[in-house]
């Protein structure tokens, strides 16, 4: 099997991903708040708590430790858009 043939994925979001995002922080389904600590590393075949797409063994992953011990996962370009998303709604 050939490992390149599944390259990071730096291909931008969709463009309705921003509008998507900003559903999930209103719902609850994404936090508003800050982490209380953050690991990275490459993904374990987890599903991303932002796009739910498998976070697969060449993607870099982000592990957030949240408040009250939720735990979440997301690609690290799916951690910007979070990030950029709370700003926008005013929560970093
Ligand atoms: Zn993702």
């Amino acid at each position: 099997m050939l490992r390149n043939a599944f390259p990071p994925r730096l291909d931008p979001p969709a463009p309705n991903f921003d509008e998507r995002i900003r559903g999930k922080l209103i719902s609850g389904a994404l936090p508003l708040e800050s982490p209380k600590a953050m690991w990275g590393g490459y993904g374990t075949r987890r599903p991303c708590a932002v796009c739910e797409t498998t976070i697969r063994e060449a993607e870099v992953e982000y592990e957030l430790d949240m408040p009250g011990g939720r735990r979440l996962f997301m690609h690290m370009g799916c951690h910007s858009a979070w990030m950029t998303e709370r700003i926008r709604l005013g929560f970093a």
